[in-house]
Formats: C-alpha cells, sequence, structure tokens
C-alpha cells in the first residue's frame, strides 16, 4: 500500500460511510472521497463505523492500520467525541489518537477534504495523490450504549441499572457493554441514569447531548419519553424501573 510522505506517514483518513442510503450524502462522500485522492495520506473508507461488529473483516484491517505508530482523522456522520469512543470502545485505537470531523458540518465536501487533509498535516494539491482503499462489508443497523472513559467516574449506576446484561465488570474494574446487541433499540435509558454524561447513542435523535453533541438547549422535563427497553414483558423489574426513572425526573 502506498503510505503518505513526511509527517503523514503515520496518518490515515478514515470516511466512515452514511448508513441511511441518502442519495445526497452518498454524493457529498464521493466528492470528498475525489478530493482526498489529491491528498498525499492514505484514506480508507469503512461502512457506518457505529454499525460494524466484533469480528467484520474491516475491523482487521483497521487494527493493522492502528498497529503502526499511526493518528487516525475520522469522518462520519455522528458527532465527533461520538465517533472517537465508538472506535476505542471497538478496542481499535486510543481515543487519544483519533481526530474526528463530523461531515454534517461542512456545506461542501471540498471544505471537508480541506479540514481532512489541513489535519492530517498534508496539502490538497501534492504531485503524489494518496491511496483511496475502500473495504465494504455488509452491515446491519445497530443499537448500543457507547462509554466515554475520559468522563466516567466508575460509579456503576448503568451497571445496576440495566435489565439486559448489556453491562458487566472488566478485570480492570471499570464497566464495559459487553453484550451491547442485548441493549432494546431505541432506548437510551441507561444514558439518563449516568451521573457523568459518559453513556452515548450516537444515533438518538432526542437529545444531542445523548448522541454525543453538544448539550441539549432544552432539557427534557416532565414525563419521561417511553423508551423501549422499558416496554415489554419483564413485569415487576420493568415496573421498578421506570418508578426509579419517575424519581430521577423529580429530582
Ligand atoms: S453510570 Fe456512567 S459514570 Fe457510572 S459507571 Fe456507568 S458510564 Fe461510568
Ligand atoms: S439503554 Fe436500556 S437496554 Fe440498553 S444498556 Fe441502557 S438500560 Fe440497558
Amino acid at each position: 500500500m502506498k503510505s503518505g510522505s513526511g509527517s503523514t506517514e503515520s496518518t490515515a483518513i478514515i470516511v466512515s460511510r452514511d448508513p441511511t442510503g441518502n442519495t445526497e450524502r452518498r454524493q457529498f462522500e464521493d466528492a470528498l472521497l475525489d478530493a482526498l485522492r489529491q491528498g498525499a495520506v492514505r484514506t480508507v473508507v469503512v461502512p457506518h463505523v457505529y454499525a460494524l461488529r466484533p469480528g467484520d473483516a474491516v475491523l482487521d484491517r483497521l487494527a493493522d492500520l492502528a498497529a503502526a505508530p499511526s493518528r487516525w482523522i475520522v469522518a462520519a456522520w455522528l458527532y465527533p467525541r461520538a465517533t472517537r469512543w465508538v472506535l476505542g470502545n471497538l478496542g481499535l485505537a486510543t481515543v487519544e489518537a483519533i481526530e474526528a470531523v463530523d461531515c454534517r458540518e461542512f456545506d461542501f465536501p471540498e471544505a471537508c477534504a480541506e479540514r481532512l487533509l489541513a489535519s492530517a498535516g498534508a496539502s490538497g494539491t501534492t504531485a503524489s495523490p494518496g491511496e483511496v482503499e475502500e473495504i465494504a462489508v455488509a452491515t446491519s443497523p445497530r443499537w448500543y450504549p457507547v462509554l466515554d472513559y475520559e468522563r466516567c467516574v466508575d460509579c456503576r449506576q448503568c451497571l445496576d441499572f440495566c435489565l439486559f446484561g448489556v453491562y458487566a465488570l472488566a478485570d480492570d474494574g471499570r464497566v464495559r457493554a459487553v453484550q451491547p446487541d442485548n441493549c432494546k433499540p431505541g432506548c437510551p435509558a441507561c444514558a439518563r441514569v449516568c451521573p457523568a454524561e459518559a453513556i452515548m447513542f450516537p444515533e438518538y435523535a432526542g437529545s444531542t447531548a445523548i448522541a454525543g453533541g453538544p448539550p441539549d438547549e432544552a432539557p427534557a422535563t416532565g414525563a419521561l419519553p417511553t423508551p423501549e427497553c422499558l416496554a415489554g414483558d419483564a413485569g415487576d423489574e420493568l415496573d421498578a424501573l421506570m418508578d426509579a426513572l419517575d424519581e430521577l425526573d423529580e429530582a
């Protein structure tokens, strides 16, 4: 594989595809990649990072990239904090080595490419075009909590709160989402329980903060939404959980 030169030798740009099939976003990505080909930084295109699963071939490729002294500049259709911790939670790279940009912030793909190349320390007009490698694997939608370990204070409230075995303590004593796919689609409940705002659901539309973005302009008050993880047939346990959430809202 062709690598970059000089200061960009150990830097890769990762472009995370939009998962929705949106035509405008696809056109944005295509134009972005055209612009990035003019740079001297290797670019790897991957499926939507939040949809990746342990065992996906794309993770092996990304792990190879991370094995070398490497810095990643990642463009995704997510808030940057969410993107960094999605990759961090997958164990692919340390979040310190990842800079992320949100494609939604840019009106034009060329501006996004300029930003990515600048972060990578490369000019957009080099005589040695960068290589663009696409790793296309089929993915399906996922819904699971992403933990920000820079914020987590190890209180274990999420562990106690979740009834579905999503969380467990790891050997290092920290809470991990060990069975992320047990999480109930659409449920962001434990993100509201976390006292440190350390739990993100990157695709949650009801709160920018829970999605990993800026604080909500108007924090929710009064009745809680009815998260899907509280519906179903878990009976008394779920009633108790709902009571706990009500108390939280009233606090
Ligand atoms: S509730 Fe939040 S701060 Fe507490 S252990 Fe879970 S993620 Fe960390
Ligand atoms: S959102 Fe609900 S199901 Fe998912 S981890 Fe949190 S409490 Fe468990």
